[in-house]
Formats: structure tokens, sequence, C-alpha cells
């Protein structure tokens, strides 16, 4: 640590000198996770708490509205270690609201994100702290090499979403990249400036920038419960990266709506030479029918990106919280 003193987001007014040891904050995401909470607590202390005694930690875990017993397990794991804190929603807001109040509420001088289902490896959370401690990073994140273990029809769809955003999009988004990454403090205000309330998390890690290492590994098949991704849910977060990070398909619109204007005008030049000089029998009416058809289906279209994008400015403007708290056992 170059600095004097670390001085806390939350807390300007105190700072933690440098005598102390950096403070590793590890913020964890949880919704209906009673089946993995206690093996990953027990993995966490294990792994990193009792072996990584140069750093102190503080694993804040956010119960994102929960319906089975999760906050009451969380609640029972925070009164036997002062470190386990937590602060949990009033409903289901989704990882990246539940993302985001993490960052918000970590004091760490480091912020690591990870899921509590342990596809994310413990084992390294030491070599990203190692990578960080070389001082020419700013930011180790993870990738995944592999996608064994997932059904081939979600693989593809992601390769094919990936292929997408990186020709639409001026921000880079590396194929099989996670969430569970470790981020000096400075990289976590970078993302917490941005007061976006459509969160694509993917995104606004790589557009804040900043100098950031990728560690690979095979992937890791959840060790109890089940993902709360469907194939639905997927897809509407494939949208919300797209209209995040990329205006084209909106001139995607503009540039078909011209070239069909033209092809449309062309046509009717065509017909109004054929018309004279062959005469008009009544033939036609299947071609009318089929551009009428094509003309609507792609004005219907083009209105519904448009409407993409004016329901999330629509959103934005009403500057609702991205989440809403009901109980938390952190200090503010
Ligand atoms: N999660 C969450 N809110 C949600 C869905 C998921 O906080 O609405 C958490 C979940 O508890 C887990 C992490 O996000 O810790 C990743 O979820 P999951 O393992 O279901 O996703 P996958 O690994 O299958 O992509
Ligand atoms: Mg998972």
């Amino acid at each position: 640590m170059q600095q004097e003193e670390l001085v806390s987001r939350d807390n300007p007014g105190k700072s933690r000198s440098t005598a102390q040891k950096p403070l590793v904050s590890i913020v964890c995401p949880c919704y209906n996770e009673e089946a993995m909470l206690p093996l990953y607590e027990d993995v966490m202390q294990k792994i990193v708490f009792s072996r990584l005694t140069d750093y102190d930690f503080e694993l804040i875990f956010v119960n994102d509205g929960s319906k089975d017993k999760t906050l009451a397990i969380i609640r029972e794991l925070a009164k036997k270690d002062e470190r386990i804190k937590y602060l949990s929603f009033s409903r289901n807001f989704g990882k990246e609201a539940a993302m985001y109040a993490g960052l918000k509420n970590a004091k760490g001088d480091f912020v690591c994100v990870m899921d509590c289902d342990l596809q994310d490896p413990p084992e390294m959370i030491e070599s990203m702290l190692a990578r960080l401690a070389q001082d020419d990073c700013d930011c180790v994140a993870t990738r995944r090499v592999t996608r064994k273990g997932e059904p081939k029809i979600r693989s593809a769809f992601a390769r094919a979403f990936y292929r997408i955003i990186n020709r639409i999009s001026d921000t880079e988004f590396v194929d099989g990249a996670r969430d569970f990454r470790m981020m000096r403090r400075c990289v976590v205000d970078a993302v917490l400036d941005l007061p976006e309330y459509h969160r694509f998390s993917k995104g606004i890690f790589m557009w804040v920038g900043f100098e950031t290492v990728w560690l690979e590994y095979e992937n890791i098949e959840r060790v109890a419960g089940e993902t709360k991704w469907s194939f639905w849910k997927l897809t509407k977060y494939a949208i919300e990266g797209i209209v995040s990070f990329s205006t084209a398909p909106l001139k995607m619109a503009t540039a078909a709506g011209s070239a069909i204007s033209v092809l449309a005008l062309l046509y009717m030049v065509i017909r109004v030479v054929i018309a004279m000089i062959w005469g008009n029998p009544v033939a036609g009416y299947p071609s009318l029918l089929a551009i009428t058809l094509c003309l609507g289906g792609f004005i219907l279209l083009a209105l519904g990106i448009i409407g993409e994008y004016v329901a999330r400015t629509y959103m934005q403007v009403k500057q609702r919280p991205i989440y809403i708290q009901k109980e938390s056992n952190i200090k503010k």
C-alpha cells in the first residue's frame, strides 16, 4: 500500500493505518442457497481464513430475497464469526443488485466477488492476492476455459452471444469470464460510480478499464442446490448486455429501413414501366401481400428494438433504488 492511511469508502472519517493487515472483503450473493451455505463457509474457513494470515477478511453475504432458510443460516454463521457480515433484501432483486449491494458495503482494500456454490474455487483467492501484491495490476479476473457439465445448447448460445456482442460493442467481452474477481479499492469505487439501474457487471467491469490479469480454470459443477438461471432468464440477461453496451441494434433498424425503402422505390418504378409497356393485368396480389407482411414485421421489430431502449431509459429516469435493504449486521 503506497498510502500512509487507507480510507474506507463507507467511513471516510475513519481510517485504517498501514500497521494493520490489508482487509479483503469477499462479496457473496445468495439466493435460496440453504444447501450450499454451511459447506461454503466451512471451505472458506479452512482454505482462506485460516491459511491466508497476512490479510484480514470480511465475508459479506447478500441475501437476495431467498424463500428458504438462507437468511436464518447466515444469521447463525454471523453469530459464530464476527468476520461474517450480511445484508438482506426485501425481495429478490437479482444477482446484479446483490453484487452491487455487496460492493457498496465492502470496506476492504481488496474486494472479491464470489458465488457461494463453490463453482468459483476458493483456492484461487490466494493466487489472486499474490498477483495483486506484485503491484502491476488492479484486478485479477477469472475465466472458464471449458464449459464441461453445461448443457450443449446453453454453451452454443453463450458462444454466439460473445461473438455478437464483441462485434457490435466497443467494450470487450471475454468469453467464459466469470464474475469471480479480486479488485483493488480504486476499481470498486469506479464500478460503484456507475449509477445504472439495469446492471450488466460483465460489461461494467470491462468498461471501467484498469489493468486486468486473467486467470483460467476448468469449469466446476455446482456442489449442491441448483442453478437459478433458466434458459429464459439467460436470454433476458444476454439482451440486457447487448442493449446496455451497444446502440448497434438501433442503427441496424435505420440501415435496414433505408435499404428496404430504396428497394421499394425501385420496385415501384419497375411496376410503372411494366404497366406502361404491357398494360396492367390484375396480377400481383401475392407479391403485394408478401411485401406488406414483410414490411409490417420489420416495422414491428424496429419498434420493439426502440422499445427496449426506451424502457431502460424510463426505468433509469424514475431513479428507483437498485435494491431495498431489510436487515443487516453491517455497521455504517
Ligand atoms: N443469485 C442471486 N440472485 C439471483 C440468482 C442467483 O444472488 O436471483 C446468486 C446465487 O445464489 C449464486 C450466484 O448468484 O451464489 C450464481 O448463481 P447460480 O449458481 O445459480 O448461477 P450459475 O453458476 O448457474 O450461472
Ligand atoms: Mg453457479
